[in-house]
């Protein structure tokens, strides 16, 4: 089927969902390069013909698109092939689809009308492949400001929430200054996501043309101890705090302290910061080569660390989580439009059961304790859980006594973040925070000080790089506000429940 023979009517009848093409999960664990194959433009066009053009489009509403993507445009537009307005459509609202055409979990899909009887749309597919198609004819090129309006402003912190304020603001005009303690830029884009996943070519790719444009990146900077608040004060016009939620919930039980339990974090960083900097020539990273490995906690870190003890080699792998094993449909706690939490396979898992033929993930079990030999983890004490039914409520677990010990090497805790890890500069600053987090007034991420925004993780607390997108343009638009007295810049309507962040 050729999509001008498709009745764009019955795309969403004759047309079956392909995601996006990915290399074979046992010949990829063999390399750190990105798991994806090449696009297919036929099939792409195809995959737009599915797109309904609903009338009340659920993929834009609350649930689905946090940036207020134009989806339903763009999916016609890549069916007709009209590949530069498709661009055009697509750079209106997202600052960097290369990101999250790629890394988003995509809640646009799960909020998407088709999904309610048939496997939804493929938007993500169709987001990346329009901004990698503009990357391949040279529409994206840097575009400095043609006027600066002599207003500067500092941004602490270089993740996307950063990122995309650094880059809406300095289209405003304002001389934009990023500071970064890492020595790249890109926050969890370049160090917690691994390669494979997220090419950190396509991280460089973007902050070339930025500072092209004018962003000035001042890397190695730890904001709080080598630059400290009041300079920003007297330097800048407007601080943006994009900290991030770095602060890793630790796991105290017994043995702890034993060598070879690790947080997540600290596997991942090394990994790939040895990777880029060496081809791991230096030995500098956590190495699973040949080790017994157990991940506590699931998440895309854990699945993370599951892909990379994969690539390095390991003897065993397992996944660990409290959690029950998620229904393969929608229950009544997940109604649509929202996270279906069903059953997925994330492409570390698939890339799991390649090479050890089955899933690593284990769920019901409990860690209570890590066992060791001179000084060395050699294995993790767990007890296995049951699930009551709770009717309405949500079910509960229940500890069984079946208590067992599961051999290990090492060991990663990827059990979540508990707030941001910088309390240096934010007691300089002296704005108020909660909980670990700094909260800002809802809709104007202004903190307790006038002239000091916060955004993205260190706001909201752990999320998704499509939600620090989404405060780094709202951030943008009242900085803007405050410094000219009116402001241009877009951003998405706020979401109108915050569960955190909210100055009371
Ligand atoms: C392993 C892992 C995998 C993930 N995978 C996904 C995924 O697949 N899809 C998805 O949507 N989300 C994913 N996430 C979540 C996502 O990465 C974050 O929600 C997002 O990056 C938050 O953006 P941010 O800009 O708020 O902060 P961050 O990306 O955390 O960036 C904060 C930056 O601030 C810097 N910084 C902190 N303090 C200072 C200071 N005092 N001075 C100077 N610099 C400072 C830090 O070094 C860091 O670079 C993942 C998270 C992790 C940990
Ligand atoms: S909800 Fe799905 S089918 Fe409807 S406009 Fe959005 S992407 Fe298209």
């Amino acid at each position: 089927m050729t999509s001008e023979s498709i009745d764009k009517n019955r795309g969403f009848i004759d047309v079956q969902r392909q995601g996006i093409p990915e290399r074979d999960a046992a010949v990829r664990i063999g390399d750190y390069r990105q798991i994806y194959r090449a696009e297919d433009e036929a099939e792409l066009r195809q995959q737009g013909a599915r797109c309904m053009d609903c009338g009340v489009p659920f993929c834009q509403s609350d649930a689905g698109c946090p940036i207020d993507n134009l989806i339903p445009e763009w999916n016609d537009l890549v069916f007709q092939g009209r590949w530069r307005e498709a661009y055009e459509r697509l750079a209106r609202t997202n600052n960097f689809p290369e990101w999250t055409g790629l890394i988003c979990p995509a809640p646009c899909e799960d909020a998407c009308v088709l999904g309610i009887t048939s496997p939804p749309v493929t938007i993500k597919r169709i987001e990346r492949a329009i901004i990698e198609r503009a990357f391949d004819e040279g529409w994206v090129v840097a575009t400095p400001p043609p006027v600066r309006t002599g207003k500067k402003v500092a941004i602490v912190g270089s993740g996307p929430a950063g990122l995309t304020a650094a880059d809406q603001l300095n289209r405003a005009g304002h001389s934009v200054t990023v500071f970064e303690r890492d020595d790249r830029i890109g926050g969890l884009l370049m160090y917690g996501i691994p390669n494979p996943k997220l090419e950190k070519s396509l991280v460089d790719r973007r902050i070339d043309l930025l500072a092209a444009e004018g962003i000035e990146f001042r890397v190695n900077l730890d904001v709080g101890t080598d630059v400290d608040g009041a300079e920003l004060r007297r330097d800048y016009d407007a601080i943006l705090l994009a900290c991030g939620a770095l602060q890793a919930r630790d796991l105290p039980i017994p043995g702890r302290e034993l060598a070879g339990v690790h947080r997540a974090m600290e596997y991942l960083h090394g990994v790939t910061k040895s990777l880029l900097d060496s081809s791991f020539e230096d030995r500098r990273f956590i190495d699973a080569h040949d080790k017994q490995v157990i991940i506590i906690g699931g998440g895309d870190t854990g699945a993370d660390c599951i892909a990379t003890a994969l690539r390095q080699g390991c003897r065993s792998l397992l996944n660990i989580t409290r959690r029950e094993h998620e229904p393969e449909e929608r229950d009544n706690r997940h109604p649509w439009p929202g996270d279906p939490g069903t059953f997925a396979m994330d492409y570390s898992h698939v890339e799991g059961e390649a090479v050890f033929g089955r899933d690593p993930r284990e769920y019901g079990i409990l860690p209570l304790e890590f066992v060791g030999e001179d000084g060395r983890v050699t294995g993790v004490k767990i007890e296995r859980l049951r699930w009551e039914e709770g009717g309405v409520a949500a079910p509960r677990m229940v500890r069984t006594g079946d208590v067992t010990t599961l051999p290990a090497d090492l060991v990663f805790l990827s059990i979540g973040f508990v707030g941001h890890d910088t309390p240096k500069i934010v007691e300089q600053l002296g704005v108020r925070t909660d909980a670990g987090l700094v909260p800002a007034q809802w809709s104007r991420f202004v903190t307790s000080d006038p002239q000091v925004f916060v955004a993205g993780d260190m706001r909201r607390g752990a999320s998704l790089i499509v939600w620090a997108m989404a405060e780094g343009r709202g951030a943008a638009r009242e900085i803007d506000r405050l410094l000219m007295g009116s402001t241009k810049l877009k951003a998405p309507m706020p979401h109108p429940i915050e569960p955190t962040g909210i100055l009371s």
